[in-house]
């Protein structure tokens, strides 16, 4: 018979991580395989993960939920499940966003199901995920790593696919750049600043990859870009593949990254600590040396690609989308992705984006609020077109609003007063 491990342990499991953009999953299951911890993407989500889901819920959910929910219980469904052996990673957070109960609902049903030994990790924003591990905060800072280094990933890919000159060949290589991160990340029993550095190489050798693939970079293409809720922009079977829909139709896409919810999280956990009255305690102290580190972590990251992404800079920190925010949604009265949704649009508008296209679920809260302020940053910020995409599982012709979104982006673009910086390696005509 099976010891029972302690349920508040990961040791003895694998721990089945969702795919929140398949670069980012994969990266972040490595971080926890560099600690010895046995960690794995769910299975790929198709109709069967929502038929499954279906069965334990009632139609009001989130899309994410029931993409999520429904992958847990494929796994569950595996003649080789065993509870005792098994977590499950959900995180969660504070504030009003249904997130919160997913993790909730998720022990119910495990709880119904009678496998309520199955672990689920729930590391929460509201502690800007520093319960992430017991066990290290080495862990903590290598998925750190694994976040910036697949933003960088999908950075390249999506600036380089529109242009590829053999289809497939961009893929080939973003499959490749995972496969060396993971590679380097999940290392065990390596000096922390040894794999770092290491991963600055391996960011040194993709970057390589990228640029000696066969392309033509035009300037003829809109540049949109892409905010929303966070699981659905990043899953491309949540979205029903919007991003290389709006590449088909001729646009490059600017996708907001995850870091963005990241520094978002920290400075609410900030907010969160002041207005309790603990500016000076031991938390505030970790929370801010948290933000020093990922930081200057972040900063060599990125550093071999500045000038690859010249005209495609992140803002220098998250304060900076909050105070383009502020006129429509000010920060310390409303929490949520709705306030990134609104400052990363402004942000776009600013570096000279052609349209801006919103990408949640179906009745998600945030989608609804940035949908009703949409139409005043658009009036503020030369009738820049900016639409909703929501998703559930139903069927709709995204093809025909896309292309119908790329015309209006290309009208825009031949009167819009905020011109885009190009990097050196497009085209000079357009
Ligand atoms: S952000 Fe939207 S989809 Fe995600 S949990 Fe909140 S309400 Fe639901």
């Amino acid at each position: 018979m099976n010891k029972k491990p302690k349920k508040g342990t990961l040791a003895g499991r694998t721990l089945y991580v969702p795919r929140l953009s398949i670069d980012g999953a994969s990266a972040f299951a490595a971080a926890f395989r560099s600690l010895g911890y046995n960690a794995q993407l769910v299975p790929e989500s198709d109709t069967y993960t929502n038929e499954l889901a279906r069965q334990y819920t009632l139609g009001e959910e989130c899309y994410p939920q029931i993409i999520t929910l429904g992958s847990f219980l494929k796994v569950i469904e595996d003649k080789d499940f065993d509870p005792l052996k098994t977590a499950f990673m959900m995180p969660t957070t504070g504030g009003p966003c249904r997130f919160g109960q997913y993790n909730e609902l998720l022990e119910k049903i495990l709880t119904e199901k009678g496998i309520e030994e199955v672990l689920v990790v729930s590391p929460s924003s509201a502690t800007g995920y520093e319960d992430i591990s017991d066990k290290s905060d080495n862990l903590r800072r290598i998925c750190w790593w694994a976040v910036v280094c697949s933003d960088i990933i999908r950075k390249l890919l999506l600036q380089t696919r529109p242009y590829e000159i053999n289809k497939g060949d961009t893929d080939k290589v973003h499959e490749k750049s995972i496969e060396l991160i993971c590679s380097i990340m999940e290392r065990q029993n390596q000096d922390i600043k040894e794999k770092y550095n290491e991963l600055v190489d391996g960011i040194k050798q993709i970057l390589q990859n990228f640029t000696e693939i066969p392309a033509e970079y035009t300037r003829s293409k809109p540049l949109i870009g892409v905010v929303g809720e966070i699981y659905c922009r990043l899953d491309n079977f949540a979205n029903a593949e919007l991003i290389r829909r709006i590449e088909k139709f001729g646009g490059e896409v600017w996708l907001a990254s995850v870091s963005e919810w990241v520094w978002y999280s920290n400075f609410y956990q900030q907010q969160d600590l002041k207005m309790k009255g603990e500016k000076f305690s031991l938390e505030m102290l970790g929370a801010l040396i948290r933000d020093k580190f990922q930081s200057k972590d972040e900063h060599k990251l990125y550093a071999p690609i500045h000038k690859r992404f010249e005209g495609y800079e992140e803002p220098e920190n998250i304060n900076y989308f909050l105070d383009l925010a502020k006129p429509y949604l000010p920060y310390w009265g409303v929490i949520g992705e709705m306030v990134l949704n609104i400052g990363g649009s402004i942000y776009y508008h600013s570096k000279g984006v052609d349209g801006i296209i919103d990408i949640s679920p179906f009745t998600c809260m945030n989608g609804i609020v940035s949908e009703a302020i949409y139409p005043s940053v658009s009036t503020d910020h030369d009738g820049i077109p900016i639409k909703n995409f929501y998703f559930d599982e139903t069927e709709s012709d995204y093809d025909r609003d896309v292309e119908i979104f790329l015309e209006l982006a290309s009208t825009y673009r031949n009167r819009k007063t905020k011109q885009r910086v190009y990097p050196s390696f497009f085209e000079n005509e357009i």
